[in-house]
């Protein structure tokens, strides 16, 4: 039956229908500022955004998008291809190709876009591909539309990438290498120096996602690839406008001039609206920001080692190094799904996390940090954990 694959996620929807829980799709009904809104009828503080330097509800990136939907409408109703190529989308290429220090930039309508197009058309058939195992949705949707073979390394595992490269011989320096910076699910960083010196040593094409780690790592905030001194070996950077620019929208940065005869072989840049224009115009106010603030990053830092450092003393299992994404991995869904429901109560909105987006057969609860956050704020998100140890729904090694 054509419905028949779906039994699953149905049945799923009836047991939280029946536990009175919705951590998929809960509607915010007000945003009070970066870090609070009432979401299901309650003030909460939200824990599980992308908003890692809180510009989503910065007054200059506020106005900058007012100012362009007053000067240029609300949407541009055609693709970059057709009619919907404004000066803003070539003005903001421009300044995110600055910002790489690169000469080329395409501006996509989501980073989903961005990363899915790139990967669906950097490689093709006859070609291979090598992608870290724990690869976001869109590369490996990217990939698979590619029609070029397709390798999985074990994530984050320099070793193993040397020897799929090695086995591949004669082919191994005409391979797409993939690998993301911070990795979305964990908040763990990928090891970019030795994966840089394996692309040394055997050649290759390395694309780097760096959609969670803009903004966040590297002296300018260019990423985990500045953070590692190894920009240069870098192909192409993929990245998102939806996480620490507060806006919408996706880019890819090279400096190999091919990137513009690219552009017109993607399906998701040619076939797809772009962007509005004030989304636009916030993004390159977010970006004129994130470069003359260097400010936010220290801050972000201090929050998200404020918040790994107060879940890791409640003995909670979260990933062996603080970054901005703290996961508390569950073994047990049904407990996973109380412990959401509790933190809801207790006014903190975190990411319920389930197979297959989460990286393992694990549960997560998955908390952000952003620079937005005050103490206190971390502060009472480490204490409605607490009390989830106290009310027995989770215990220090596990909640099994
Ligand atoms: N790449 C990665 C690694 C991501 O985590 C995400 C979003 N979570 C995307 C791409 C897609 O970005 P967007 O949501 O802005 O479309």
């Amino acid at each position: 039956m054509l419905f028949d694959k779906f039994q699953t996620m149905a049945g799923f929807q009836a047991e939280l229908a029946e536990r009175k829980v919705e951590p998929f799709g809960a509607v915010t009904e007000k945003i009070l500022s970066a870090t609070e809104g009432v979401v299901q009828g309650r003030n909460v503080i939200l824990a599980g955004t992308n908003n890692y330097l809180g510009l989503s509800f910065d007054p200059r990136c506020i106005k900058a998008a007012q100012d362009a939907a007053a000067r240029w409408g609300t949407g541009t109703t055609g693709s970059r291809l057709a009619n919907g190529s404004f000066t803003e989308h070539q003005a903001l290429e421009t300044e995110i190709a600055q910002f790489y220090g690169k000469d080329h930039a395409i501006v996509f309508s989501t980073g989903y876009t961005a990363t899915m197009g790139m990967c669906a058309t950097l490689a093709g058939p006859g070609d291979v591909i090598l992608l870290d195992a724990d690869s976001h949705a869109s590369i490996y949707t990217g990939v698979k539309l590619s029609g070029a073979e397709i390798i999985r390394y074990k994530h984050n595992n320099p070793e193993d990438l040397a020897k799929r490269l090695r086995r591949l011989g004669d082919r191994a320096n005409q391979t797409l290498i993939i690998a993301e910076g911070i990795y979305s699910m964990l908040g763990d960083v990928a090891p970019l120096q030795e994966i840089a010196a394996v692309k040394r040593e055997y050649g290759g094409y390395l694309f780097l996602d760096e959609a969670h780690s803009m903004g966040v790592l590297g002296e300018t905030g260019r990423g985990a690839a500045q953070a590692a001194g190894v920009e240069a070996d870098v192909d192409f950077f993929a990245g998102t406008f939806s996480k620490s620019l507060g806006a919408v929208g996706g880019f890819c940065v090279s400096s190999h001039p091919e990137l513009e005869a690219i552009r017109f072989c993607i399906s998701s840049y040619i076939f797809t609206a772009s962007s509005s224009p004030s989304i636009i115009a916030s993004t390159r106010e977010a970006l004129r920001i994130i470069t003359a603030e260097p400010q936010l990053r220290e801050r972000l830092w201090e929050n998200a080692n404020r918040l790994y450092d107060g879940l890791k003393s409640l003995g909670l299992p979260v990933g062996p190094s603080a970054s901005p994404v703290v996961a508390v991995e569950m073994e047990n869904r049904s407990r996973t799904i109380d412990c959401w429901k509790a933190l809801m109560e207790a006014g903190v909105y975190v990411n319920l996390v389930i197979p297959p987006a989460s990286p393992s057969t694990n549960f997560l609860l998955r908390n952000s940090v952003s620079a937005a956050h005050t103490s206190a704020q971390i502060d009472t998100i480490i204490a409605a954990y607490a009390s989830l140890k106290t009310t027995g729904l989770i215990t220090s090694t596990q909640a099994a």
